[in-house]
């Protein structure tokens, strides 16, 4: 298959929008799937309670396995809780649990709350580099809102991926989604921007959303990629069978858009300065 241009350190993007159903966990999963097929190292973090991503990438998560939730309120390594793809070499996962849905509340009282997830990236992105095995990319899926889980993992990354969903209310919300990453990085991690948005669900057939492709276009020319990612019934059967799109039918338009717009992820690796 193809192979990605390898960047110099660790890439680490949370991929956030706090409405619900705009393409995030396809988006996270599918992006680390392609990435992963072109030949890098790839961990998807499960920050979410509800373990969409977990589920489409095929990894164990009942309640009791050990999961984000140790790490993030436990501190436990992520080495003890990052699972294998058995489908994708390269591709690893740091599963989310039922647990988790109580994390945002009990984060709330703990000692330095917005960087636990920070801390256990950190550590554990050293741990593989000194083990030779180094982390290319670390994707990590955002819950649907702008709590704690929210802003542990724009902490822990230096990017954000915005997918945007082309219809009608597309761009509501975003002004404080951005408001959000604005203050995160003036508080608390100064590299934090907004480095991708992607275009989800896009029907080119329709007015309506190419009038909201070109929108986005205008206010994000530098970080809208120029994929957008059609919308496709093999992207939603996909996690039914604990897959990503990638496996589950690679040659299918769904799949070659995610390959592209993982390509193109990549390249700009370089020019952005994330060497
Ligand atoms: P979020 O994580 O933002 O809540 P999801 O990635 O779970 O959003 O996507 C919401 C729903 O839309 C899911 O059922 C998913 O399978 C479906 N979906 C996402 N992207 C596409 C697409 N390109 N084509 C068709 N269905 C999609
Ligand atoms: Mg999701």
């Amino acid at each position: 298959g193809a192979r990605f241009d390898k960047p110099k350190t660790t890439r680490v993007i949370a991929v956030a929008n706090q409405k619900g159903g705009v393409g995030k966990t396809t988006t996270a999963v599918n992006l680390a799937a392609a990435l992963a097929k072109g030949g890098l190292r790839v961990l998807v973090i499960d920050n979410d309670p509800q373990g969409n991503a977990s589920t489409a990438l095929g990894i164990e998560h009942r309640a009791g396995t050990p999961s984000i939730y140790d790490a993030i309120i436990e501190e436990a390594p992520l080495g003890d809780i990052v699972q294998q793809s058995d489908v994708i070499n390269g591709l690893s996962c740091a599963p989310a649990t039922i647990d988790l849905s109580g994390a945002e509340i009990e984060l709330v009282s703990l000692v330095a709350r917005e960087n636990r997830l920070r801390n256990a990236v950190r550590f554990h992105v050293e741990q593989q580099r000194e083990a030779g095995l180094p982390l290319d990319y670390v994707v990590i899926d955002c819950p649907p809102s702008l709590g704690l889980l929210t802003i542990n993992a724009f902490v822990a990354a230096r990017e954000v991926l915005i997918p945007i969903q082309c219809e009608y209310y597309a761009l509501e919300g975003l002004s404080q989604l951005l408001k959000n990453i604005d203050l995160v990085r003036g508080h608390l991690n100064p590299d934090l921007h907004v480095s991708t948005i992607l275009l989800t669900m896009f029907d080119k057939r329709t007015n309506l959303a190419r009038e909201v492709a070109e929108e986005v276009r205008e206010h994000f020319a530098e970080q809208t990629l120029a994929t957008a990612i059609p919308r496709s019934v093999r992207i939603s059967e996909a996690p039914s069978y604990g897959q990503t799109v990638l496996t589950y039918d690679a040659g299918s338009t769904g799949a070659l858009a995610y390959l592209e717009a993982a390509r193109e992820l990549a390249a700009r690796a370089t020019r952005s300065g994330h060497e």
